[in-house]
């Protein structure tokens, strides 16, 4: 095993990590003290808390996959008529966030434990790579479907980009806060760098070693905080004549909510736009749904 860079260990960070013999790289993240400071904005229920635990580990995976630095990973759950309406997560230069839209009442009536299906009925998953510095943007959509997000969120990459990927995440409810731990492996056959895809092709041998591999992982093993990121890793991998493990990415919760943002946004709007959104004391009411803050905007 070689050890490149400074590896990260705690929470709040991803680790990168390459398989050069196998054309293979891969995430490792653990969230702790960001993931309670998103849930805190809100007063969700425990199984809309689960599900957004999972989504924002997975966004934190896909969003370190961007190179731009100033590029937005957003991972969007959408329904017409689900239970949940709709779950937002994106990521940008190391901060994260995110929100659900639900209806509590028929939350209530699905029990503890509600499978993706009775969440959002007939939902679609939308993962957008925006790239900040050349303004590209890559969308693809694919039905919500499987027995988790992480499922959806492969079967994107295997139809979006034919990229055959494993997804594993766990989340732990705790008295002193929330966990999440996820694991991501991809198959990239020309390399990191390499534009070309492999062709739908699922019984590549050495994809299938190596996902056997990470598949292998425990929940216990995504958790425990005694196995650091990189240990993690290397227990998975330990017979690879090589795994590169590369620096870490530390991660914080972020939000672009502020007077001066919204002040911007109104702006352009027409004024006799704007009168209409005035209350009666001239001024515009802005909410942002990641922080549950409400913004009094005037524009003179
Ligand atoms: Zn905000």
């Amino acid at each position: 095993m070689s050890v490149s860079d400074q590896p990260s260990t705690g929470f709040d960070c991803v680790m990168h990590f390459t398989l050069p013999d196998r054309n293979a790289r891969g995430r490792a993240v653990r969230l702790g003290p960001v993931l309670d400071t998103i849930l805190a904005a809100h007063s969700y229920p425990a199984p809309v808390k689960h599900l957004l635990a999972q989504a924002l580990a997975i966004t934190a995976l896909l969003g370190t996959l961007l190179k731009d630095k100033e590029g937005q990973l957003t991972l969007q759950a959408q329904t017409q008529d689900g239970v949940i309406d709709l779950l937002v997560c994106d990521y940008r230069n190391g901060e994260l966030r995110g929100y659900v839209r639900h209806d509590r009442a028929r939350l209530d009536e699905l029990g503890p434990n509600p499978s993706l299906f009775s969440l959002f009925g007939d939902g679609y998953l939308a993962i957008t790579f925006d790239l900040g510095s050349t303004g590209e943007r890559y969308q693809g959509v694919v039905p919500l479907e499987g027995e988790s997000l992480a499922e959806a969120c492969e079967q994107y990459f295997l139809q979006s980009e034919q990229i055959p990927t494993l997804i594993r995440v766990a989340v732990q409810h705790g008295p002193d806060g929330c966990t999440a731990g996820a694991l991501l492996l991809q198959h990239l056959p020309d390399g990191e760098e390499g534009r070309e895809r492999l062709h739908v092709q699922l019984d590549h041998p050495e994809w299938e070693h190596v996902s056997i591999l990470a598949g292998s992982i425990s929940e216990e093993e995504l958790l425990d905080p005694a196995l650091d990121l990189e240990s993690m890793v290397w227990r998975l991998f330990h017979e690879e004549r090589e795994v590169r493990v590369h620096s870490g990415r530390v991660l914080t919760r972020g939000c672009r909510c502020t007077v001066d943002h919204y002040r911007d946004i109104l702006s352009r709007f027409a004024a006799s736009e704007r009168a209409e959104m005035e209350d009666e004391n001239g001024q515009i009411l802005v909410d942002c749904s990641f922080c549950s803050r409400q913004f009094a905007i005037e524009i003179d």
